[in-house]
């Protein structure tokens, strides 16, 4: 637990088996009613810690609000067990309805049938049904209440600009405070690791859109950069200008992949990307690295497709990637 500013204070919420580590969940106490931003995954440690802090810090249940930065569970999951009724569950109107898609069997299915066709095999699908924390850990009685760009919330004597940054997730949404130059900017801009982009259902290309959602915030005047993971925060302009460049050097990379070994399906380009992770190699990453692995490299394809670089065929039920 951290305070920040005068009525600003960050939770630390372990995320056991993420390799995020942590989550911040920032509170903001106002006179009237506070606002809790970003909560954990539906899991006794997540539940633990926020019971924990909010008792500490003496916050009242009756009069608390949340806003969720996005759908994944890491962030939504407890929401819905922290606040009575009364209490407001703000979320993009994106965004609000995938929270509940999250534990519909039906949308797995068809989404895991999408991975098969692009390499996954039926026995690594099977192995992510019941060990998928965005299926697992997705919030129980979901309700919320809807966001869209340019809303305004007060608590305090903060008012907070809601600005939708789609790419992260197709509703994902960072929250401003002009007068301070607070941006609550979620999984939009982290430090230390680079926010996982992946292909959406719902948002054809998802590294356009979330280059373009950079470009959104690049402009606001931000003093204070609240990340919703790590402990690390540092200056917004700088941070941009990395993770544009991170971006540009995988689609090269993905761009020269696909050059140089026409027909390969996306599970085989990913296996010859550069990652991060501290593995042996590309066979011993975990299912769920691997699941976002892939979901990262087909969002860099698709990104190659909408610029006209590349283009697919479905040969035998999977789809092959080649250059124009
Ligand atoms: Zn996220």
């Amino acid at each position: 637990m951290e305070q920040l500013a005068n009525n600003l204070w960050r939770l630390e919420i372990p995320l056991v088996g993420s390799p995020l580590k942590t989550l911040n969940s920032y509170l903001i106490l106002g006179q009237e009613r506070s606002l809790l931003i970003d909560t954990g995954f539906r899991q006794r440690p997540c539940r633990e810690a926020m019971e924990e802090q909010l008792t500490a810090l003496g916050v009242d249940r009756n009069r608390l609000d949340i806003f969720l930065t996005h759908l994944h569970s890491d962030h939504a999951g407890l929401a819905p067990e922290l606040v009575p009724e009364s209490g407001k569950i703000y979320i993009s109107h994106t965004d609000g309805p995938g929270v509940s898609e999250a534990v519909d069997d039906d949308c797995w299915r068809r989404l895991y049938a999408a991975y098969l066709r692009e390499g996954f095999s039926k026995e690594e699908t099977d192995g992510l049904w019941n060990s998928n924390p965005a299926q697992t850990a997705a919030p129980k009685n979901w309700r919320y209440t809807p966001l869209k760009d340019g809303d305004v919330l007060t608590y305090g004597s903060h008012t907070l600009q809601c600005v939708l940054t789609p790419g992260h997730t197709p509703g994902h949404m960072c929250l401003y405070e002009p007068k301070e130059g607070w941006l609550f900017s979620g999984d939009h801009i982290l430090f230390h690791i680079t926010p996982n982009i992946c292909r959406w259902e719902r948002l054809p290309d998802a590294l356009g859109s979330y280059l373009e959602s950079l470009e959104r915030v690049e402009k606001l005047r931000v003093k204070l950069l609240l990340p919703a993971h790590r402990g690390e925060r540092g200056d917004l302009v700088q941070r941009i200008s990395e993770l544009k460049e991170h971006h540009a050097k995988r689609l090269a990379s993905a761009l020269s992949i696909v050059q140089q070994n026409p027909d390969l399906n996306a599970c085989e380009i990913a296996g010859l990307m550069q990652w991060s992770i501290r593995c042996r190699d590309w066979e011993s990453f975990p299912l769920t690295q691997k699941f976002f692995a892939v979901g990262e490299a087909l969002s860099h394809l698709d990104h190659l497709e909408a610029e006209g670089k590349i283009f697919h065929e479905e040969v035998c039920s999977i789809n092959r990637y080649r250059t124009v």
